[in-house]
């Protein structure tokens, strides 16, 4: 455990109900009881884990504020040490104050992510559970939140340890195999082991395909919409918005600068843009527009592309048709309340939405094929998901490494060579979970937290 105690406003500094200060280490509560007097004139440090008690916080004689000291003894509370919270009236000078007190009575000032740094040390939370907590602080949307709620209880550091007790049985097996080659033991076999690997390998392929979805719920999804002018793109755009940032008008070009927005769609946050028509212009000012609208076509993860299926497609339909990916785009037709015109072949290969941007009609549609292309739809609430990219590298590290051990065991190296490769796997798996960590991932990790968490 940690000689030092360490204290810092928990709150978010400013004007609110409450403030509260933290302190936790061996000696919180003779910290706390230095500065903390409370009413019962009962001291901190007669008190059990998990009591209040009212008081005021007095620097000598004068008091600094009413407040309510609550202690939890080690190992029962965030840290596993001693902690006392502190809360105070809300307001940037009086937690200031209070805090400088307690640094004065015998604490030092925690740096960012400390208390839940100490929380991993002592071994209340691992490395996954304690990225989560960041997660659950900074959650824009109820599905990141879910994620990383999961997270937080258990659910990736479970599956994490489903996959390491898989290698371990795999590596002893293995071992076993290496060590009495010739005996024939079902269990030794290399059909056994051969299977045992595939396993271990689907296992870890599964949870690395959850980064990517995880990421589009946690940070949502660069969205470009593209189309010719007058298709109908700004009015979809505020139809997803719901607020008229874009001009709508029946003049063809008008909208001659990508304008950004964010708007949530089901369960994905979409970072709009509406671009300026794509089609070959003579005009310098939209021509400005075009390049743009063309760029963020090249860095969109998510391309909306509108038609109007009120008119015969084009050349210029069937060239911005040509460009598109299939994979990373949805076909809007729109303004299907007018007759339609277009011939639905020209788009054979993509997934294809009918709306009125207008009318307001396709929206739960368009919603529902966001969810599938974004693959997010597929993503249970509750699923183990890979939370950053600290944590996607070692699981892609640990799946080279299960695919270079079936190589060297099926390629026949050497017995050694496919030793060092299982614990590879394994290492890489444990460095997740924060079991097998240098001090400098760790101290990477908690760089990233802010003060007084
Ligand atoms: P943009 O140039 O692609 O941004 O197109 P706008 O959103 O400015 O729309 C061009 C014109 O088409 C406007 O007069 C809109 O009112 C009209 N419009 C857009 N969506 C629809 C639709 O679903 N149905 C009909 N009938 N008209 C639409």
């Amino acid at each position: 455990m940690s000689e030092s105690t360490i204290a810092a406003i928990s709150t978010a500094i400013g004007e609110g109900g409450l403030s509260v200060i933290r302190i936790s280490g061996e000696n919180a509560i003779a910290v706390a009881d230095r500065v903390f007097r409370a009413a019962s004139e009962k001291p901190l440090s007669a008190l059990a884990g998990y009591r209040a008690a009212y008081g005021t916080v007095q620097d000598g004689e004068t008091v600094l504020d009413d407040a309510v000291a609550l202690v939890f003894r080690a190992p029962k509370s965030y840290t596993g040490e001693d902690v006392v919270e502190i809360s105070l009236h809300g307001g940037r000078l009086i937690a200031r104050k209070v805090l400088r007190l307690i640094l004065q009575n015998g604490a030092r000032s925690a740096s960012g992510g400390e208390f839940t740094k100490r929380a991993f040390l002592n071994g209340k939370i691992d490395l996954a559970e304690a990225e989560s907590v960041m997660g659950l602080i900074s959650a824009q949307s109820e599905a990141a939140l879910r994620i990383s709620r999961a997270a937080h209880d258990g659910k990736l550091s479970r599956a994490i340890r489903s996959i390491t007790d898989k290698l371990l049985e795999t590596g002893a097996s293995f071992a076993a195999y290496a060590d009495y080659p010739d005996e024939d033991i079902p269990d030794l076999s290399p059909e056994r082991f051969g299977a045992l690997l595939n396993e271990t390998q689907q296992k870890i392929t599964q949870l690395l395909s959850t980064y990517d979805a995880g990421r589009i719920l946690r940070e949502g999804v660069s969205c470009a919409i593209v189309g010719k002018p007058n298709v109908g793109k700004s009015t979809l755009m505020n139809l997803l918005s719901g607020n008229e940032r874009s001009i709508v008008t029946e003049i063809a070009g008008t909208t001659r600068d990508v304008i950004e927005d964010t708007v949530m769609v089901g369960d994905v946050v979409l970072r709009l843009s509406d671009t300026a028509g794509i089609h070959d212009t003579a005009d310098p000012v939209e021509k400005v527009g075009v390049d743009r609208a063309k760029k963020a076509m090249e860095n969109a993860d998510l391309i909306l592309a509108v038609f109007d299926s009120s008119v015969e497609a084009d050349d210029d339909d069937r060239s911005l048709i040509a460009a598109l990916d299939p994979k990373h785009t949805l076909v809007l037709l729109n303004k299907t309340d007018l007759p339609n015109r277009t011939d639905p072949a020209i788009f054979e290969e993509f997934t294809c939405i009918s709306l009125s941007a207008k009318e307001g009609n396709g929206v739960d549609k368009l919603t529902e094929e966001i969810g599938k292309i974004t693959r997010t739809a597929s993503l249970s609430p509750d699923d183990a998901v890979l939370l950053n990219e600290r944590q996607r590298a070692c699981v892609a590290r640990a799946d080279d490494a299960v695919r270079e051990a079936a190589d060297a065991f099926f390629g026949g190296a050497t017995l050694d060579a496919v030793g060092v490769c299982i614990d590879d796997a394994l290492s890489a798996l444990l460095e997740l979970t924060g079991e097998r960590v240098t001090d400098a991932v760790t101290d990477e990790v908690f760089r990233r937290f802010c003060v007084g968490k």
